[in-house]
């Protein structure tokens, strides 16, 4: 347990990585795009949470800690190596999310280093290009320290919380809605949706089990399908988080003369 000096530095820490390490993409899409994305992998979500989006011709981002692999967490089965590699064949996403599901804010830059190193070895066995990835901090403890390491080794960086995108995201410090079970943000999905609609904006969600009842991290089958239809029906793009950049880049550069 931290002392409250080292929360204090903790605090300072953060403050200071939210202004510093950005690689800010402008958003200039015709449309919005929402990105639906998975953290832990829960077995779950790599069947009905996969299936939700497939319905409906779209797929997602799966944040993988290599460590949680068919372990159980939240008394749930995690992924296997081979619902991994389902996803993969069914063209969803699959990202980092440190190997040992550990907080990245309070680790040497060394214990860092080898945590996304040995993560990144787990996903290159199941054949993801480690130039293509992109990272989910464990429980959003970001600092100073890992943002600056974590921005170079990785094309995104998700925190938690923080709502949509307008204008432009930090792709070193991407927020993200929480659909879980009990409500943890302020606003909710459907206003946030309007507003990426209006502002042509980019929001992310992110969950983990995906069943019923879920625990209070998750989300049912039923409200993952009616979020993953009302964001098409809005008229967005529907894309998990590299097909994401990729399509907001088409836009982000001015026109040339
Ligand atoms: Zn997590």
């Amino acid at each position: 347990m931290p002392d409250s000096a080292s929360k204090l530095a903790l605090r300072i820490s953060r403050r200071l990585a939210q202004h510093a390490f950005k690689e800010i993409l402008p958003l200039r899409a015709d449309v919005g795009v929402v990105s639906f994305t998975f953290d832990d992998v829960p077995a779950s979500a790599c069947v009905a949470g996969a299936q939700a989006l497939e319905r409906h011709g779209a797929r997602g981002t799966f944040y993988v800690a290599g460590g949680l692999t068919d372990a159980l967490e939240e008394g749930k089965p995690c992924h296997s190596r081979e619902q991994l590699r389902t996803l993969l064949a069914a063209g969803h996403e699959l990202g980092c999310h440190s190997y040992s599901h550990i907080r990245c804010d309070t680790l040497t830059a060394a214990e860092l280093e080898q945590e996304l190193d040995r993560n990144a070895a787990f996903l290159a066995e199941l054949g993801v290009d480690p130039l293509t990835l992109n990272f989910a901090y464990p429980f959003g403890a970001y600092a100073y320290n890992a943002k600056r390491i974590c921005s170079k080794r990785f094309r995104s960086s998700r925190i938690t919380g923080g709502g949509t995108h307008e204008d432009y995201a930090d792709l070193n410090a991407l927020k993200t809605h929480r659909l879980y079970d009990v409500h943890v943000d302020a606003e909710n999905y459907d206003t946030l949706l309007q507003r990426t609609v209006r502002r042509k904006g980019w929001l992310i969600v992110n969950t983990h089990d995906v069943e019923d009842p879920p625990s209070r991290y998750g989300f049912t089958p039923e409200r993952l399908e009616q979020a993953v239809a009302a964001a098409l029906a809005a008229g967005c793009k529907v894309l998990p988080v590299n097909a994401a950049i990729d399509y907001l880049l088409q836009y982000a550069a001015p026109a040339d003369a």
